[in-house]
């Protein structure tokens, strides 16, 4: 049967079968190094003792140090940290930073949890995993469900096992204790910047193209901003109350400041308004930013879509029939590990800093963050036409996967592993 697991380990083996590597190269690049299960017992503030579940899944190291984010989820599987962690090996990779890949997470829903017991479990995680992470083994970071305050305390508590302050060992802090402003937009203006960069290549430009979005949150918002500063339009935005549209142009800064007071994109003062969120997928745009969740374009809505450039925001948002069925039509579709790379490539500028202690300023972390980006894509974007060229892949995920996998095997075999 099909999981999420396993569709991961299928990209994996096509790439594989695509870039010709040998059997023993996809034996250590399909599983993980380590896994390591923790229990993790908190007192509550109700006086009851919950023991909680805690991954870390250190998936390869052969690019460098373990480097992936810690989800807390109720319904987080071991398999799921694994597919998780196996997608930050090729995250990392192709980002051209060096780090292996790996993902931690608890099974737990923070939301039924207050902020003195989050706080403990946080520092509990970290007592429990002390042993295999630090800064030259495994940096961890926040993903779905965690913050910049639990890696906070996640640093606290970790400084607090070394007898020294240890910044360098989680990513994405708040910039009073060593993390850097240009985290709160990075995925969004990673986005932004790919965008502007496919439009050149495939559209003549990005100047006056229309930009849809669907999903107006931490990446959509900060996607759409960017973009729309670098000169397009964006005609759509979208989040769980529905759709805005305005062929004219949405004001995106108002947009923000209606999401986050109100928190529905509906309540943007202009514009059609349209009851389905999914209707941003549909509206006539250059390009689509889906950037709110995982499988959204799929084969019962691809028909729909008339975007000419999909740039994925989001993990997983186009189904691999769907993408298939775009890709006939021409449709361009950036994948979500080239995509979304942003937030993890200002984590390693974080960690660069955290490990001389000298600080960047705004300007020149995010100066760096564009130049990464794009070199990133014009890089993928070569292989890609290359490949396409000779009928070997027909989609830039495709290319994208070789060329990742391409860096994991080139360090692999000169480490001696293979
Ligand atoms: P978020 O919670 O800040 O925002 C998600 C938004 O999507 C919310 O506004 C929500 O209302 C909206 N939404 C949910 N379902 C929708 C639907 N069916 N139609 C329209 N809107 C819908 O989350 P985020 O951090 O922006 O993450 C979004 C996606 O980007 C996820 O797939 C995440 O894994 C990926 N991502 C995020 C980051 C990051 O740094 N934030 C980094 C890499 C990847």
């Amino acid at each position: 049967m099909s999981s999420f697991l396993s569709d991961v380990i299928k990209n994996i083996r096509r790439g594989c079968e695509l870039g010709g590597f040998p059997e023993e190269f996809y034996e250590l690049v399909s599983k993980p190094e380590r896994i390591v299960i923790v229990k993790i017992p908190v007192k509550l503030s109700d006086g009851k003792l919950k023991v909680f579940e805690g991954y870390r899944v250190q998936h390869n190291s052969a690019l460098g140090p373990y480097k992936g984010g810690i989800r807390f989820h109720p319904e987080l599987s071991l398999d799921d940290d694994i597919a998780l962690a196996t997608i930050m090996t090729l995250k990392n990779s192709l980002a051209g930073i060096p780090y292996g890949g790996a993902k931690g997470g608890v099974k737990v829903n923070p939301k039924e949890l207050n902020v003195k017991d989050l706080e403990a479990l946080c520092r509990g995680y970290v007592r429990a995993l002390k042993d295999v992470l630090g800064e030259y083994l495994d940096i961890p970071a926040p993903d779905v469900g965690t913050t910049s305050q639990m890696m906070a305390w996640m640093f606290d508590e970790y400084s607090k096992f070394v007898g020294r302050n240890a910044p360098a060992v989680f990513t994405a802090k708040p910039p009073i204790i060593h993390g850097n402003p240009v985290r709160e937009y990075a995925t969004g203006f990673g986005c932004a910047v790919i965008s502007k960069e496919a439009a050149e290549k495939y559209l003549g430009g990005l100047e006056g193209r229309r930009v849809s979005i669907q999903g107006f949150g931490n990446t959509g918002q900060w996607h759409a901003y960017f973009i729309s500063k670098m000169g397009a339009k964006v005609v759509a935005i979208s989040d769980t109350s529905g759709t805005v549209y305005d062929p004219e142009g949405i004001d995106v800064e108002l947009a923000m400041k209606v999401k986050n007071t109100t928190g529905k994109v509906i309540n943007y003062p202009r514009g059609e308004k349209i009851s389905d969120p999914q209707a941003a997928l549909y509206v006539d745009a250059d390009i689509l930013g889906p950037d709110a969740i995982e499988r959204q374009i799929t084969l019962e809505n691809v028909g729909k879509v008339k975007a000419k450039i999909v740039v994925e925001g989001a993990n997983g948002p186009t189904t691999p029939e769907a993408e298939l069925k775009l890709t006939e039509r021409n449709v361009i579709v950036v994948p979500d590990f080239l995509a979304n790379a942003g937030g993890v490539v200002m984590s390693y500028l974080e960690w660069v800093e955290n490990l001389q202690w000298y600080i960047w300023d705004e300007e020149e972390t995010k100066k760096k963050l564009e130049d990464i980006m794009r070199k990133n894509f014009l890089r993928t974007y070569k292989k890609f036409e290359e490949l396409r060229s000779t009928g070997k892949v027909k989609t830039m995920r495709d290319a994208a996967l070789v060329l990742a996998l391409e860096r994991i095997y080139e360090a692999m075999k000169v480490r001696g592993w293979l």
